[in-house]
């Protein structure tokens, strides 16, 4: 079958589906009883199950905050994973973000990319099957969450209801195949001394970073000082030597010290600078009060350089997720509120999180230092060998020229809600990544092509039966 040439034949009315789910603002919105996540990512899973009712498939709504489109029957249930929520548009668009149009062979829309093109590309593959009216020896279902980009209250409720599928995939990312992603865990290391800061130097406040999956980009520190044209040639020199940058400003009573570091997302802290943690390398080294050198003797034990959690004790390394990360995104210090390090750790599988977490939080408590805020989400892998993951890279390069093999990642996907899912597309290797960006596009080539992929797997799982052993 040409799988190509059909798809093709669809092109036109998969543009108009599109379109028409790409003018639905379906940004997070306020909360009401029947749209728990409002009514714009509401009115696009609507949008996307009146398709399916159009082109005769079943459909259901779970909670106003996630649905599905099946075809086929049978025991197995093969799942793909889309969402339709966006991101606000933001500025510096060209076009009118939730008024779609193609220029040049390129479409132009909030979501196009994110996650509303590859939705839309997996729903035409189920579409296209069911026009073809093959027999599918197992059922397929588009699930649509409406709050990924958000808390993902859409699978957490869908899941509570809904069965989960024996294998599948989520269109959210790139080809050809993420298998694998990190477990991903953050808390907070907080600070509870009693012991009275006084002194030549005083360290009242400091601040740096506010989310923890960023490596923080700035770091100030308000001090009280005697002397401070010596504190300015110890900074100046330090600066220097550090070869940072950062700025010296005195106030009334009290001076600020600013360092300016690189900004990098939490799962690749290395490809940052962490300005938080260069200041306090600069306090660690001039006398200071004896709260303060509490505080920044705990972070030269456990902080400091502890990019790959040796500091902890969870360092780990897996022969294909690699190693343990750690970001310290965010870092408090007051006076009189609270004092943390905010932790963001991303682990492979084989690490025992919570046996380590456990250990760390007691080894800790002689610091004065609690371990609160404890989140954690473990590690997603599916075999690189499996009939899953071999069928959908085939499938891609029977398409596309390209070697990659299929790879793991530090962040998160959809696709670790499903237990044996992964990603796959759509962006390719050349794609312009330009989600959560102004003028978010996807070339209509790319649409055609991705539809096509996901038709020829669906058809080699659901009809040729590739992943029966
Ligand atoms: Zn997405």
């Amino acid at each position: 079958m040409d799988f190509n040439e059909i798809v093709n034949q669809y092109k036109d009315k998969m543009l108009e589906d599109l379109k028409g789910l790409l003018s639905i603002e379906s940004v997070r919105g306020e909360s009401k009883p029947d749209a728990p996540v409002g009514d714009g990512p509401k009115e696009a899973l609507m949008y996307m199950l009146s398709l399916g009712e159009r082109d005769g498939m079943d459909t259901k709504v779970v909670d106003n905050l996630a649905g599905h489109i099946e075809l086929g029957s049978g025991e197995d249930l093969f799942g793909i994973l889309g969402h339709v929520d966006v991101v606000p548009a933001g500025t510096g668009w060209d076009t009118d973000p939730y008024e779609p149009v193609i220029k040049d062979d390129v479409i132009y829309a909030r979501g196009v990319q994110d996650d509303k093109g590859p939705t839309i590309a997996a729903y035409y593959a189920m579409k296209i099957l069911n026009d073809l009216k093959v027999p599918l020896k197992q059922r397929v279902r588009l699930i649509i969450g409406t709050d990924e980009e958000s808390d993902w209250l859409c699978t957490d409720a869908y899941f509570k209801k809904e069965e989960m599928p024996n294998f599948g995939f989520a269109p959210d990312a790139e080809f050809p195949v993420i298998h694998g992603e990190k477990g991903i865990t953050s808390f907070d290391l907080v600070f509870e001394s009693d012991t009275k800061a006084y002194g030549d130097v005083v360290l009242n406040r400091f601040t740096s970073g506010e989310r923890y999956n960023m490596v923080p980009e700035s770091a100030t520190a308000n001090i009280t000082v005697d002397d401070a044209d010596k504190l300015k040639q110890s900074f100046d020199a330090f600066l220097e030597e550090m070869k940072l940058t950062g700025d010296f400003i005195k106030n009334e009573d009290t001076v600020d010290l600013i360092v300016h570091g690189k900004s990098a997302h939490g799962s690749t802290p290395l490809e940052g600078k962490n300005a938080g943690l260069e200041l306090l390398r600069f306090l660690k080294i001039i006398s200071i009060d004896q709260r303060a050198f509490e505080f920044l003797s705990f972070y030269d034990h456990y902080i400091r350089d502890n990019f790959d959690g040796q500091q902890f004790k969870m360092d780990f390394k897996h022969e294909e997720m690699g190693e343990t990360s750690v970001n310290t995104g965010i870092i408090r210090y007051d006076l009189n509120g609270k004092s943390y390090f905010g932790v963001n750790l991303r682990y492979p599988l084989g690490m025992d999180f919570k046996a380590a977490i456990d250990k760390l939080s007691k080894e800790v408590e002689a610091h004065k230092i609690a371990v609160e805020n404890i989140s954690d989400q473990v590690p997603h892998y599916v075999e690189k060998n499996s009939p899953l993951v071999k069928v959908l890279t085939d499938t891609y390069k029977n398409y596309v020229e390209d070697d990659t093999e299929p790879f793991t990642i530090g962040g998160g996907t959809y696709a670790r809600v499903l237990e044996n899912g992964v990603a796959y597309g759509a962006m390719f290797k050349d794609t312009k990544d330009t989600m959560h960006q102004a003028n978010e596009q996807m070339p209509v080539d790319e649409l055609v092509l991705a539809t096509t992929i996901y038709l020829e797997a669906l058809h080699k799982i659901l009809v040729e039966e590739a992943l029966v052993e």
